[in-house]
């Protein structure tokens, strides 16, 4: 059976966040093929060596874009994005064209700490 895909994303103040979750759910996270925005992914491996992530480009420069085209190619089945909303970002197109095609294909999509760890859960093997 082919592996499920997950992206993830993090706005800047929420990386240590994505950190930390990526840390606790190391084990259920190693079974999927991970797909992350560059400065996310980089701060995931740093934080869990033992997970293999595939960097795209950094969120304002085409990461988000490249996600959610991946999601219209039916390559993603879900998405963790630990979005701030208390910061401005020039990039905000993105995330919204980003969102807006979770919803359209209909993946599943946590935008916060707490979704995110009730949809991991659903996807442990
Ligand atoms: P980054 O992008 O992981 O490269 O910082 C995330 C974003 O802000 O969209």
């Amino acid at each position: 059976m082919p592996r499920i895909t997950l992206g993830l994303v993090a706005h800047d103040d929420k990386k240590a966040d994505m950190a930390a979750f990526a840390a606790t759910h190391a084990a259920i996270l190693g079974a999927l093929a991970l797909v992350a925005t560059g400065t996310t992914g980089a701060r995931i491996m740093e934080r869990c060596p033992g997970l293999q992530v595939t960097r795209l480009k950094s969120g304002p420069l085409g990461g988000d874009q490249q996600l959610g085209a991946m999601i219209a190619e039916g390559r993603l089945d879900a998405l963790i994005f630990f979005i701030d909303p208390l910061s401005p970002h020039p990039h905000d197109v993105d995330v919204k064209a980003l969102t807006r095609l979770a919803v359209v294909y209909d993946i599943p999509m946590a935008l916060n700490r707490a979704t995110a760890e009730r949809l991991i859960r659903s996807l442990a093997g």
